[in-house]
Formats: C-alpha cells, sequence, structure tokens
C-alpha cells in the first residue's frame, strides 16, 4: 500500500476561506473590514449615504480578486465564495444589505452559472427590502464563447477593468443606472486572452487539479482550468506573447480610438520579471498595429490558486472611460494615485550583449581570439551552469555566455575604431564585468582588463607573460582568493607559471603549454572544498565537481590558444 502524499499547499481545506479572511482584514484594517455575520468585506469607509454601492464577488482562490479590490474608488464590497465556488445567496445578501447607502447597489461579477443563481437571487430578496440594484456581468474571455453570442462568454482578468470603471463613477457620486451602463460600456469593451502551462492545486490536495503536459500549453484554458480553444508546443517568451496578441486582435472592440487600457495579468505561479519580458512584445505588437496601449498594469489581478499562465486584457477607452480608469483608488491589493493618462514611447533597453556578434569579416586579432573563446564558452554553458548549481546559484554558464558576448562586441568595435590589442581588451574587460555581473563578471573583467593595461607594446612571449602576472595580482587584490580556496585562481596560478616557464619557446607555444596547463589543473579543483564565493557555503557538496569559474578559465585559455595556433 502506498502511503498518502502530503498535501502540496498550506491552507487547511476545511477552514482556508475563514483563515485567509481572517489574515486579510487584520493586515489591511487600515482599507477593509469584515462584514458581521457573512463571508464578505467592505470599504473602511463604507457605507457612504447617497453613493453607489459597487459589490462584487466570486469563489476564493483567485486573489486579489475579489477582496482585495475593495477600498476607496474601486469595490465597495465583496462577497467570498468558498475556493473556485460561488458564495450563496445569503452571503452575497448580507454584504451588499450592509454595503448600502441608501443610493443601490451596482452588482458586477464573472459571468458563471453559480454566481448569477446566488447574485440574482440576492437581488430578488434586497428589492423586497426597497434596496435597489443593477447587475453587470463580466464576459471578457473571448475563449470561451463566439463572438456572435457575448454572454455566453465567462468573466475573467476583464473583472478588474469593468470593477475598476464602475467603483470611479460610484465615487465620482454617478447614480445607479448611469454607474450601471459606464460599468455595461466597460464590458463591452473589454477583452482577454489567456494562456496557462501548468495547472493549480486546491488547498490542502496532494495531486493539482488538473496538469497541462510540460511539453505543451493551453491557449484559452479558463480560471478554474476550463478547457482551453487549442493545446500547442511549449512556446517562449516571443512565442506566447504572439500567442496572446493574436488572440485578441480579431476581437478588439470595435469602440474607442485606438488608446488601450491593458493588462498583463499574472494567473498566480508566474514571476513578474517574465511578465515583463512577455509585456515587452505585447507592447511592440500593440503598437505595431496602430493601437496605443497607454495605461498598462503588469502584475496579478485575478489568479487562480498557483496556476502558471497569463492573460492579456485590453480595455478599448474613450473620452469617457479613460478617465474613470485612471482615476486615483486605494486598495489593498491595487493603488493609484490618479495621474492622467499619457502616451509612453515604447524604449528598447540598449544592450549589444544580448545581441549574437556577427561573424568575423576583417577582424582584429583580439575579436578573432575572444570570438574563438566565446564559441567554446557557448559549446560548454550548460556545464558550467551544471557545474556552478552543485553547490551555487547555477548562473555561471549563462554569466560567461552574455560576458563574453559582451566582451566580443566591444572589442570588435574598439578594434574597428583603430585599437590597438591593449586598448580592445581594456573595454572588453568592462563590457564583460557589465554584462556577466556576479563575482565571476567583476573578476574576468579585471583579468581582461589588467591583461590589456599591461599589454602596450608588442605581443611578446615575455609581455605576454608580464601582462598576465599582472592581471592575476589584481585579480587576487580583488577577489581576496588563495591557491588551494577552490577557485578560478586554482587554474590562472598554474597558468600563469607555466607561461613565464616556457617564455623561450615563443607566445603561441608558451600559451598553448599554459592553457593546458590550466586544463589539468582546473580538472583537479574537483579535488578540493571551496572557502570563497557562493560555493562555501555548501562545501562538501562540491567534493568531486570541478569548480566553474576554474573550468570556464581553461575553456577559454584553450580555446585561445587553439585559435591562435590556428592563425599564426
Ligand atoms: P556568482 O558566484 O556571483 O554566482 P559565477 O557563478 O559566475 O558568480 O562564478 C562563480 C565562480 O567565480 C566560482 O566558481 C569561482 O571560480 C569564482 N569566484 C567567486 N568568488 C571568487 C573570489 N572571491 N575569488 C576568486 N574567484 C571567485
Ligand atoms: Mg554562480
Amino acid at each position: 500500500m502506498t502511503s498518502p502524499r502530503p498535501p502540496r499547499t498550506l491552507g487547511r481545506a476545511e477552514t482556508f476561506k475563514r483563515d485567509w479572511l481572517d489574515g486579510f482584514a487584520g493586515a489591511y484594517g487600515r482599507t477593509v473590514r469584515k462584514v458581521p455575520g457573512a463571508y464578505g468585506v467592505l470599504a473602511r469607509h463604507a457605507p457612504e449615504r447617497g453613493r453607489v454601492a459597487v459589490v462584487i464577488g466570486g469563489g476564493c482562490g483567485h486573489y486579489p480578486a475579489f477582496a482585495g479590490l475593495v477600498g476607496r474608488g474601486l469595490a465597495t464590497g465583496a462577497v467570498v465564495g468558498d475556493v473556485f465556488t460561488s458564495p450563496s445567496a445569503e452571503q452575497v445578501y448580507r454584504t451588499a444589505r450592509e454595503a448600502d447607502g441608501g443610493a443601490g447597489v451596482l452588482f458586477s461579477y464573472g459571468n458563471y452559472q453559480g454566481d448569477v443563481l446566488h447574485f440574482g437571487l440576492a437581488a430578488r430578496r434586497l428589492a423586497a427590502e426597497g434596496i435597489d440594484s443593477r447587475t453587470v456581468l463580466v464576459t471578457d474571455d473571448v475563449a470561451s464563447g463566439p463572438a456572435d453570442a457575448p454572454q455566453r462568454r465567462r468573466g475573467v482578468a476583464g473583472d478588474f477593468m469593468v470593477f475598476k470603471v464602475a467603483g470611479a463613477a460610484a465615487e465620482r457620486g454617478d447614480d445607479l443606472d448611469a454607474v450601471a451602463a459606464l460599468a455595461g460600456r466597460a464590458n463591452d469593451a473589454t477583452r482577454t486572452f489567456g494562456v496557462a502551462f501548468d495547472g493549480c492545486t486546491l488547498p490542502g490536495a496532494s495531486e493539482p487539479l488538473f496538469t497541462v503536459d510540460e511539453t505543451t500549453m493551453e491557449l484559452g484554458l479558463g480560471i478554474h482550468g476550463e478547457p482551453g480553444v487549442r493545446t500547442v508546443p511549449r512556446l517562449d517568451a516571443v512565442g506566447v506573447a504572439d500567442a496572446l496578441v493574436d488572440g485578441l486582435l480579431p476581437e478588439l472592440p470595435s469602440q474607442g480610438d485606438g488608446r488601450l487600457a491593458v493588462l498583463l495579468n499574472g494567473l498566480g505561479n508566474t514571476k513578474y520579471e517574465d511578465m515583463f519580458v512577455l509585456y515587452k512584445r505585447v507592447h511592440e505588437r500593440l503598437a505595431g498595429h496602430g493601437l496605443n496601449p497607454l495605461h498598462t498594469e503588469v502584475g496579478e489581478f485575478v489568479t487562480s490558486l498557483d496556476m502558471a499562465g497569463v492573460s492579456l486584457t485590453v480595455l478599448a477607452l474613450d473620452d469617457e472611460l479613460a478617465p474613470l480608469y485612471a482615476a486615483p483608488c486605494d486598495t489593498p491589493a491595487y493603488r493609484s494615485g490618479g495621474a492622467t493618462l499619457a502616451t509612453v514611447a515604447p524604449v528598447s533597453t540598449v544592450d549589444d550583449a544580448l545581441d549574437r556578434p556577427e561573424g568575423p569579416g576583417t577582424a582584429g586579432v583580439v575579436d578573432r581570439l575572444l570570438t574563438a573563446g566565446l564559441a567554446r564558452i557557448e559549446a560548454n554553458e550548460h556545464e558550467l551552469g551544471r557545474l556552478d548549481a552543485v553547490a551555487a546559484d547555477g548562473d555561471h554558464g549563462l554569466g560567461m555566455t552574455r560576458g563574453m558576448r559582451a566582451a566580443v562586441t566591444a572589442a570588435r568595435a574598439a578594434e574597428a575604431a583603430g585599437a590597438g590589442v591593449s586598448g580592445a581588451l581594456l573595454t572588453a574587460g568592462t563590457a564583460f564585468a557589465d554584462a556577466a555581473g556576479g563575482a565571476s563578471g567583476a573578476l574576468y573583467g579585471v583579468l581582461l582588463a589588467e591583461t590589456g593595461a599591461g599589454l602596450d607594446g608588442d605581443i611578446t612571449a615575455a609581455a605576454v607573460a608580464d601582462a598576465v602576472d599582472r592581471a592575476a595580482a589584481a585579480f587576487v587584490e580583488l577577489g581576496g582568493a588563495k591557491p588551494g580556496d577552490k577557485t578560478m585562481l586554482d587554474a590562472i596560478e598554474p597558468f600563469r607559471l607555466a607561461l613565464r616557464e616556457h617564455a623561450g619557446s615563443g607566445v603561441v607555444r608558451a600559451w598553448r603549454e599554459a592553457a593546458a596547463q590550466a586544463v589539468r589543473a582546473a580538472a583537479d579543483t574537483a579535488e578540493l572544498a571551496p572557502t570563497k564565493g557562493r560555493a562555501a557555503r555548501l562545501a562538501q557538496r562540491s567534493k568531486g565537481y570541478a569548480d566553474p569559474g576554474a573550468t570556464s578559465f581553461a575553456l577559454l585559455v584553450s580555446a585561445i590558444g587553439d585559435e591562435w595556433e590556428r592563425t599564426n
């Protein structure tokens, strides 16, 4: 018999909703309070006499939707159901009654049957007590139904757009019909398309609710795992961004003047940095279609527990919707100072290091030698990363490729501008350090630059040996390593000494002998225990594995030696 697998989540299934609501209300008591006797939250300042109450809600597991969007300028209250389950009519009723300030209640929520039934029942009961209400269902998910039957579409991240417009209209003092009309217009102008990479896990469960094959992605998957429109092979960032934009373009609302509010929404397990990577492309694509994405949010607004994935929402703005969308608000999950909307031209980060250097033309000598080094590093990028991951952070391969690409690009430009070996190596050094980052980035930077600084005359074996001495001294001064610490220095020292020893046999021969020494020494570092750098904390784990820095050094100097010999 197999023993049951432990839960994958922290929250306990039985008490999940109560526990997180208590913590939420405790944390954000300055903005919200719990509705007495109901699973609902209200803005601290509510109810307000004469102001329309905007009441939103749905199942939980979607935070910040819905409770996180309660506060001044956005929702007045939110009703909280169990995970992925509509709140009951009773809970809706109690929350709405508490939120009403005499001007009526606008209900808004995603178009799901359970929600429609329970909110609808609550609205009847409120009406019987003389409390007026209107309802605006959010139907932004283009993957969930045909364009000619939008009422069959479900609501996903576009919830946020509609709530925001409704909340701002209510805050402005519009009456119930006006708030409902504006919320309805916002919904008509909002579209969302999403992509999921992996499923989500219910509180207390030991298995995900559903999974996505690791070689594929789901286009158009719903926020509770409703089936998507298409399964496609896994895409890279540009591919994902294109899939999102291509999913939306044919569905763009016809109203508006090209100005868009854009929401790139994380579904729960997608990193913000990754979303910004996607956004870069999304922005380019939208702008390329003559659209004007002028108010963007990138972050988590409507999640799906820990689902990996993103959705893209656009709201077509016009002169009526734009100021409402941009109006100030203050909620636990979203605050806006109310800055006026303005077009921000897309900026492209100038980063030559990211571009693969062009193949050599009439390359200078530093360019040629470093290009050979780069090719060897690229071929071993994965292995260097693997070595670094044994006891540290696994970034050495990536850092080295980035650094070498930048070094080649810089040396090429310098040589094209007439620089000699010294000048080209100096600029290559700072470019390497800038692009690679990390400990090894600075250390390799100093090696390249100091070798350059020491080489301002003829390139003889003695001159190269002197320059390498100088570079090794600067390296030790900067990094503080001693021989035997299991660092790059354990390859550099034997290299330096062998270069001096073989100086009599000519520069290229001496270099190749020294490189062979470095290769042996790098392999020998497998027996050492590291005391410097990140790897020091996990010293024992790295026994039996060569030091990544020593390995990359040996790869570089031997590639340079091979190229030098070949073209000598
Ligand atoms: P980081 O340690 O910042 O993640 P890398 O992973 O790119 O940088 O480089 C790790 C390598 O850098 C190590 O294998 C080691 O050879 C070298 N290294 C780290 N710190 C030092 C130091 N203080 N002196 C000499 N070499 C060092
Ligand atoms: Mg590292």
